[in-house]
C-alpha cells in the first residue's frame, strides 16, 4: 500500500510513502493531501466473516488492509486495536451501538460514536492515533510536541488520547473563557505532566495565529519536532472508516441490504471516512452530508460551486465544532470525484489557497456525483436544531446534542423507502447543554463522574497573544 499526495507528487516515483511515513506527516510539500494510490477493496466473504467479529477485530482487519505489514507488522497493529477499543474507554461491548428512532421516523438509527473519554466522536479516532504516534516515535527513535488549537473537541480528544504517552508533549492553546464550563474542566482538570494548556485572552483565530506563527518559525519548527493531530491526519480518516463498516453490519443481516448514512461534518472529515467505506465496497445507498449555517459543503453538493468562506464570514452556531469556513479534507473527495486528476486538483486549489472559489458545475464528473458517489447535502439551521432535539426526545425520549440534531434533520429530508437511514451521533448532549436546555427545558443530567469532574482542580497558563512566550514553554518541555 503506497501514498500519492493529491497534488501529483510522489506519483510516478520509486519514494512512495507508506503508512507509517504519512501518518506522522501533515501536508506534502506540494501542498497536496496524502491518499493511498488505489484504495483496497472489501470482498463479499470479508464483509459476512465480520459480522460477528468483536469491535476491535473489525478495526484491525479494516485498518490492516491501509497498512503494510512490512511497514508495520500486523501483529503489533492488532495489539493497539485490542487496547484502543475496549469497554473500559467506551463504556459498552459494542462500542459503537445502535438505537431506533422509529418513533420518530420509520427507519432512522442513531449510531452512537461519542461514549469514548470526551464524549464527542473524534474519541473513536484519536484513541488508537495515540497509541500509534507513541508506538511510531519510538520505533523512529523521535519526539514530537504537538501543538493546536482548539474551540472544543479536537483539543480534548487529542489530549486525553495522548496524556501519560511517551516522547509526546501537547500544547494546546483554547480561547480563554469561551469554552462551555464542561469543555474547560474536561480539559483543564488532566493533571499530566505531558499536556500543557494555554488559555488565550482573546478568539479561537487568535490561537490559530498564534500556531501559525509557531509553525512558520521553520528552524524552530525543526529543532523542537513540532506537529499537529488536525483532521487531515490519515490515520484518523482510517480509523473512522471502521465505524462506517460497524454501522452497516449492525444494521443490516444480509449483504443484500443497503444502508445510508446521514453526516454531521465540517471540515469533510467524518463523511470523507463514509466516502471511503463505499468505495471499498461497504454496501452504502447515500451519504448525507449535513452541515449547520456554516454551509459551505452543502453549497458544493446542491450548486457544484465550492467557496470557501473568509473567517469573517463564518458564524458562530450552536453546532460550533462544525463552524468552519474551509473543508480541509474535501481535496481528498475532489481527487476521486475528478478521477485522480492530480493536476487538475493542483489548478483548483492553487485558486482556493489564494481565496478564490471554483466552479465543477458543468463538468460531467459533477453532474455523476449523486449517482456515482451517493451525495447529497442539506442544512440545519437554530431553529431546525432546536426543533429537532425537543421532537426527538418527545417521541423516542433519547436526548441528542446539536450536531446529532443536524445530523437528524437532514437525514429525514432525505428519507427513502426500503432503505434505513443511520444517523451518527457525534457528541453527547452535556457537551452543549445550554442549547439543549433551550430546546428541551431542562440540562442534560450529569453522571456521577462527570459532577466529580467538575469539582477537580484546574491547571491552565493563562496569556496574551504572546509566541515568544508559548515558544518559550515549547522550548523548556522535553
Ligand atoms: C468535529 C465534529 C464534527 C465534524 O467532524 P468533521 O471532521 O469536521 O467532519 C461533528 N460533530 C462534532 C460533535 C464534532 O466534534
Amino acid at each position: 500500500m503506497k501514498y500519492i499526495s493529491t497534488r501529483g507528487s510522489f506519483t510516478n516515483t520509486a519514494h512512495k510513502q507508506t503508512f507509517s511515513q504519512v501518518l506522522l506527516s501533515g501536508l506534502a510539500e506540494d501542498g497536496g493531501l496524502m491518499l493511498p494510490e488505489t484504495l483496497p477493496k472489501i470482498t463479499e466473504a470479508e464483509l459476512t466473516a465480520w459480522r460477528t467479529l468483536p469491535y476491535h477485530a473489525l478495526a484491525f482487519n479494516v485498518i490492516a488492509k491501509f497498512v503494510d505489514n512490512t511497514d508495520l507488522p500486523h501483529a503489533d497493529l492488532a495489539v493497539m486495536t485490542k487496547a484502543a477499543y475496549t469497554k473500559e474507554v467506551f463504556n459498552t461491548d459494542e462500542i459503537t451501538p445502535l438505537t431506533s428512532l422509529q418513533a420518530l421516523q420509520p427507519g432512522l438509527m442513531l449510531q452512537h460514536l461519542s461514549n469514548g473519554p470526551t464524549l464527542a466522536f473524534k474519541d473513536m479516532a484519536m484513541q488508537l492515533l495515540g497509541r500509534l504516534f507513541e508506538y511510531e516515535l519510538a520505533r523512529q527513535n523521535k519526539t514530537l510536541n504537538i501543538l493546536g488549537a482548539t474551540s472544543g473537541d479536537t483539543g480534548s480528544a487529542a489530549e486525553y488520547a495522548m496524556r501519560g504517552r511517551k516522547g509526546i508533549s501537547v500544547f494546546m492553546l483554547s480561547p480563554a473563557g469561551r469554552m462551555s464550563a464542561f469543555q474547560r474542566a474536561q480539559m483543564y482538570s488532566l493533571q499530566d505532566a505531558n499536556i500543557h494548556n494555554i488559555a488565550v485572552v482573546g478568539v479561537f483565530d487568535d490561537c490559530q495565529d498564534i500556531v501559525k506563527a509557531v509553525s512558520n518559525d521553520l528552524e524552530f519548527k525543526r529543532k523542537h519536532n513540532i506537529g499537529t493531530v488536525n483532521s487531515i491526519n490519515w490515520g484518523r480518516i482510517v480509523a473512522q472508516v471502521v465505524y462506517y463498516v460497524r454501522g452497516y453490519l449492525s444494521a443490516t443481516t444480509s449483504n443484500s441490504q443497503k444502508v445510508s448514512f446521514a453526516v454531521p461534518s465540517g471540515n469533510f472529515g467524518n463523511i470523507l471516512a463514509g466516502h471511503i467505506a463505499r468505495e471499498m465496497g461497504v454496501p452504502i445507498d447515500t451519504l448525507i452530508l449535513a452541515t449547520n449555517e456554516n454551509n459551505v459543503l452543502a453549497e458544493f453538493f446542491q450548486t457544484g460551486v465550492y467557496r470557501p468562506r473568509k473567517s469573517a464570514e463564518t458564524f458562530e452556531t450552536s453546532s460550533p465544532s462544525m463552524d468552519i469556513s474551509k473543508a480541509s479534507n474535501f481535496e481528498r473527495f475532489v481527487f476521486h470525484l475528478l478521477g485522480c486528476d492530480a493536476e487538475r486538483i493542483a489548478a483548483l486549489w492553487k485558486e482556493v489557497d489564494r481565496g478564490g472559489s471554483f466552479d465543477l458545475s458543468n463538468t460531467p464528473e459533477f453532474k455523476s456525483v449523486r449517482e456515482r458517489f451517493g451525495f447529497v447535502a442539506g442544512t440545519s439551521t437554530h431553529a431546525n436544531r432546536l426543533a429537532t432535539i425537543r421532537e426527538t426526545f418527545q417521541r423516542t425520549n433519547v436526548l441528542i446534542d446539536t450536531h446529532t440534531a443536524d445530523a437528524v434533520y437532514v437525514g429525514r429530508a432525505h428519507i427513502k423507502q426500503e432503505i434505513p437511514i443511520i444517523a451518527l451521533e457525534t457528541a453527547l448532549p452535556i457537551k452543549f447543554a445550554a442549547t439543549v436546555e433551550e430546546a428541551v427545558g431542562f440540562e442534560p443530567p450529569m453522571t456521577d463522574a462527570q459532577k466529580a469532574m467538575m469539582k477537580l482542580p484546574q491547571q491552565v497558563t493563562t496569556m496574551g497573544l504572546d509566541v515568544n512566550r508559548v515558544k518559550a514553554m515549547i522550548a523548556a518541555s522535553l
